[in-house]
């Protein structure tokens, strides 16, 4: 089955903020060495459908409302698409990342930026639970290896081998995490603090967790 990202320019990756978790960054720094704030940010929440939940308040001024940001990758092109639009952290790349075109549901995403082709391709893959497959990537999302190698999961049944993997993060493990950033986030948020001390606060709140 030819993989459904092939035949895009990996246009997720290049028009969205990529909103992640703090234990998407931490994971990132740790495998990377990058220092967090070469590729993370505190950038203002500038897309529509965006999680309440995940929002940091600070409280710098003395406005009468908080100044808000979300937690992100450097975006616009993402700062980890190489110029030939490979992903360069696959195995370790946010979780949203990874399941990108599909939503908490299992199902494409509604207003998913996909080429239409794509979108149908995707809406052939899934499996037993309804959780999606995520095809080997040869451009943009999370599944492709900086060199373009394919990516096979061993542990798949052999069905599905052949034509694509399953994230080794599935829906439910993204929920657990999404769940466990909001509590952090709320923490933050109740803390009332400034945002020089923020990103420290939710990589260490991320270490607790681990
Ligand atoms: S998920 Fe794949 S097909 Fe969809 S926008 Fe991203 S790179 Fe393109
Ligand atoms: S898949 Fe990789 S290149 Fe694309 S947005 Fe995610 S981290 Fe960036």
């Amino acid at each position: 089955m030819v993989n459904p990202c092939s035949l895009c320019t990996a246009r997720c990756c290049k028009q969205y903020l990529i909103t992640v978790t703090s234990f998407d960054v931490l994971k990132i720094h740790e495998n990377t060495r990058k220092p967090i704030e070469e590729f993370a940010e505190l950038a203002d929440p500038r897309i529509l459908n965006i999680d309440n939940d995940t929002i940091l308040e600070f409280y710098d001024s003395n406005a009468k409302y908080p100044d808000c940001k979300v937690l992100a990758i450097k975006s616009g092109p993402c700062h980890f698409l190489t110029k030939d639009d490979k992903c360069s952290i696959h195995e370790f790349a946010p979780l949203t990342c990874k399941r990108y075109p599909f939503g908490p549901d299992g199902k494409i995403t509604e207003g998913a930026i996909c080429p239409a082709i794509s979108k149908v391709l995707f809406s052939f893959m899934k499996v037993e639970n309804d959780l999606p497959i995520r095809p080997p990537q040869p451009k943009g999302c999370g599944f492709i290896r900086a060199e373009g190698q394919s990516c096979v999961n061993s542990a798949l049944p052999p069905k599905v081998k052949t034509m694509s993997f399953r994230a080794e993060l599935t829906h439910d493990k993204f929920n657990v995490q999404l769940k466990a950033y909001k509590e952090i986030v709320k923490k933050w948020n109740s803390r009332r603090g400034k945002l020089s001390e923020c990103m420290e606060f939710l990589i260490e709140e991320s270490k607790k967790e681990n």
